[in-house]
């Protein structure tokens, strides 16, 4: 058996399509123009392209579009002071700070400093804390796009064993608080779990956002479950090239699985155009419009 390949790209640019779409329509009947900023702090390669992929997206979606560089020795004064100028920036309706930030820049001290309902990445407590409570807006943008994608390929999930491998506030947490809000029995597994394979061998859905390239082994894959693989890991491969593989030995995993996504094209496909749809709701929320005022499937 080989697994159903979820098709993260495809989907990803299907909902780029409604949020364009949804664009337009919000400029037209409400004069609001979506808008997204970005505070980028240093000069890592990786978080540069990062970046600059998510305002030319913002752009391409017709979307107001400012992005702030700031450098790697910039005090954690100037990185607030730079937040608290873009919440009052009526333009703006998302502020995503890229982290990792510099060491001088401390994480908690920017998270706190941002407006809840700018809060694209939804790092906040208090986006944290609405998604507990069942009442948020804005969800981290990954976890959404794995639930976008369980839905598209009909996935069921009420009723399911979830596992959730890493629990990271960007990923893991908010992903099994949404797996639980569907209904699916969810266990959240970590570095100081015991015998992991064995918890993998029970989920129907097995979602692994750990880090380790293909360290998920095949073997540990219940016949015909649904495997979310998030991890981007950069391996070396032939001719001093590199190449990205993901947390779950993907070939193998393919000979037993129901359903699989791939990496790249899978999840990672997911994440910037949920941002999108965040920085969209985020406007249309600081308008006042209510959520029923959207086009549906958004
Ligand atoms: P993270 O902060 O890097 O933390 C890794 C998690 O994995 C931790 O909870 C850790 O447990 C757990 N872990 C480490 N070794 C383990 C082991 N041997 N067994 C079980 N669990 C183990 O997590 P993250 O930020 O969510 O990132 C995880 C991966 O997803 C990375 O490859 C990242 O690049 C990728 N990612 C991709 C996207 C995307 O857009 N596609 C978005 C976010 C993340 P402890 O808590 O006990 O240390």
């Amino acid at each position: 058996m080989t697994a159903r390949i979820i098709d993260g790209k495809a989907v990803s640019a299907r909902l780029k399509e409604k949020i364009a779409a949804e664009a337009t329509r919000l400029a037209r009947e409400h004069s609001i123009v979506p808008g997204l900023a970005t505070v980028l702090v240093g000069t890592d390669p990786a978080s540069e392209v990062y970046v600059r992929n998510k305002n030319r997206t913002a752009e391409q979606l017709g979307f107001h579009s400012v992005s702030f560089h700031l450098p790697a020795d910039a005090s954690e004064a100037e990185v607030l002071a730079r937040v608290r100028e873009l919440n009052e920036d009526p333009q703006v309706h998302g502020i995503l700070v890229q982290m990792p930030l510099p060491k001088q820049v401390r994480e908690q001290a920017v998270l706190d400093a941002l407006d809840p309902r700018k809060d694209v990445d939804a790092l906040t407590p208090t986006n944290a804390g609405l998604l507990l409570s069942g009442r948020a807006t804005l969800v981290s943008c990954t976890p959404a796009g794995m639930m976008l994608l369980l839905k598209e390929y009909d996935v069921e999930v009420a009723g399911a064993s979830a596992l959730v491998i890493g629990r990271s506030l960007l990923f893991g947490k908010p992903a099994a608080q949404l797996l639980l809000s569907a209904n699916a029995t969810v266990t959240m597994a970590h570095s100081r779990t015991r015998d992991l394979a064995e918890h993998c061998r029970r989920a129907d859905i097995l979602v692994a956002a750990i880090g380790k390239p293909e360290f998920v082994q095949g073997a540990w894959v219940k016949p015909g479950a649904t495997v979310i693989d998030v991890g981007i890991n950069r391996v070396e491969a032939a001719e001093g090239k590199y190449r990205i593989v993901g947390d779950v030995d993907y070939a193998a995993a393919n000979e037993r699985a129901g359903a699989i996504t791939p990496v790249p094209g899978g999840i990672g496909a997911m994440t910037i155009a949920c941002l999108m749809r965040n920085t969209l709701l985020a406007a249309t929320s600081i308008a006042g419009l209510a959520a029923t005022q959207l086009s549906p499937k958004i």
